[in-house]
């Protein structure tokens, strides 16, 4: 008979994220073999087979789901806290992102990943454009690998080719897309039943010629990948990107658009009729002027977006503050609106429950993976936080849904599972040597600068 890995979590305040279901109750949840396979208000199991977690106190939410950030650029963490997107595209694709080494993708990584971890983000799809070569693809690969997160390599068309922006302008890259992404498919991601997954990412109509896209999209089609395309960037959006992806190789239901705020509403509409799902970057959008966050013009055409980080350049790696942002430009819009009106706000146009489904379902839901993961749910694979309601900044628990979104922080994460592995128990991630990794990263950090003799002068990036 097989040995079978058993999870019992005792008397959490489960919160649940699935569309109909009672919004919160006390359960607990029997994990085996990375499997959630009974909730009920008291759960019996034989001791000795099974490790038995209390959970009271606790409220155990899905784990949180970000689908799209830029963790190559983790290694320069909150350089870029007073940029604007024209300071992000001369620093990160004019200077710093060609000089990468694989060692520096492999520990921008590493930290991105723990920092994700740490913070109850369990699924994250890493939208890596940073792909010098087939060495820098190994090192991203191998850091996914080893870091415990449920990850979704993007494969991004090289900083080559973001350099060449610089070069040729928006909407004219032409550089060829590299065929190492088949390599990759073969060797590292040849089964779709793995915690780590390979997709496309793709350049897109702001970013290249009719012929790339075409290419692009037939190759995610031929290895089976799903998609992930920026569009609506700031004036950017006046190449009409939706418009060119349909012309050159078609819309599918498989694509996620990264941020839409520039997009014009017949293009929102294209994506809506074609089933593709968005993400959202809230809270780096209003940082970097990339334009209006686009959820209230999303919602109205039934399209319900998931949330993302983006790059850690700017905002800090977890999802808690994005769901905020995301309240906030939403109530803040909607509200200014109304009272300019000559009324006062009777309703707000967007619920806490609604930004945590969007930072879990609907991330689960765009990453091709809401069948295995983005609730708790009987059948689902377990990808579980717990927040420990016992701090300063919760306790008394009133209304939990509340409490996490506009409340809780990564330091109130206790627990973190992932497909029923603890990754972080008693508040520390485990397995990882996190302070070797951090010291690792300081020490490559500036070995870069000086490779490329630049230093940061309050911010800005500048030659030494
Ligand atoms: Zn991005």
């Amino acid at each position: 008979m097989v040995n079978r890995q058993r999870t019992l979590l005792v008397g959490g305040l489960v919160v649940a994220v699935d569309p109909g279901q009672p919004e919160s109750a006390v359960l607990d949840v029997l994990v085996e073999d990375g499997v959630i396979v009974q909730m009920a208000p008291s759960i019996t199991v034989d001791q000795g087979a099974c490790e038995v977690l209390d959970m009271r106190g606790r409220i155990l939410i899905p784990g949180l789901v970000d689908t799209h950030r830029h963790l190559w650029q983790s290694l320069f963490r909150y350089a870029g806290a007073d940029w604007t997107i024209e300071n992000y595209v001369q620093a990160m694709w004019g200077k710093l992102g060609p000089a990468y080494t694989p060692e520096d993708v492999y520990i921008a990584l590493r930290i991105g990943l723990a920092e994700a971890l740490d913070a109850g983000c369990t699924q994250i799809f890493d939208w890596n454009h940073n792909h010098l070569t087939p060495e820098h693809s190994d090192a991203a690969v191998a850091a996914h690998m080893e870091s415990g997160a449920r990850s979704i390599l993007g494969y991004g068309q090289s900083m080559t080719t973001l350099g060449e922006f610089l070069r040729t302008g928006p909407g004219n890259g032409s550089i060829p897309p590299s065929e190492d992404i088949r390599r990759l498919r073969e060797t590292y991601y040849s089964s779709d039943d793995q915690l780590n997954r390979l997709a496309m990412a793709a350049r897109g109509g702001e970013v290249a010629t009719t012929e790339v896209i075409a290419t692009e999209a037939r190759q995610a089609r031929e290895l089976g990948l799903r998609s992930s395309i920026h569009a609506g960037n700031a004036n950017w959006a006046k190449l009409r990107p939706v418009e060119k992806q349909q012309a050159a190789a078609g819309l599918t239901d498989d694509t996620t658009w990264v941020h839409c705020n520039a997009l014009s509403d017949d293009e929102l509409r294209l994506i809506a009729d074609s089933g593709g799902t968005v993400s959202v970057s809230p809270e780096l959008e209003l940082h970097m002027a990339i334009g209006p966050v686009a959820i209230r013009r999303l919602l109205a055409l039934g399209i319900r977006p998931s949330i993302s980080v983006d790059t850690c350049l700017n905002v800090s790696g977890e999802l808690f503050s994005v769901m905020r942002a995301a309240l906030s430009s939403v109530r803040g819009d909607a509200n200014a609106e109304v009272i300019a009106s000559g009324i006062n706000p009777l309703e707000l146009p967007l619920s806490t429950r609604d930004v945590l489904q969007f930072a879990t379902w609907e991330g689960a839901r765009a990453n091709g993976l809401l069948e295995r993961t983005g609730s708790l749910t009987v059948g689902k694979e377990a990808d579980i936080v717990a927040i420990n309601t016992h701090r300063a900044n919760l306790m008394p628990v009133s209304y939990p849904t509340g409490a996490v979104v506009v409340g809780a922080n990564p330091a109130n994460v206790e627990l973190v599972m992932v497909r029923g592995r603890v990754v972080k128990r008693d508040f520390a991630l485990v397995d990882v040597n996190l302070a070797a990794l951090l010291d690792r990263a300081q020490v490559q950090n500036e070995a870069l600068l000086r490779r490329i003799g630049s230093r940061f002068e309050t911010g800005l990036l500048v030659d030494s």
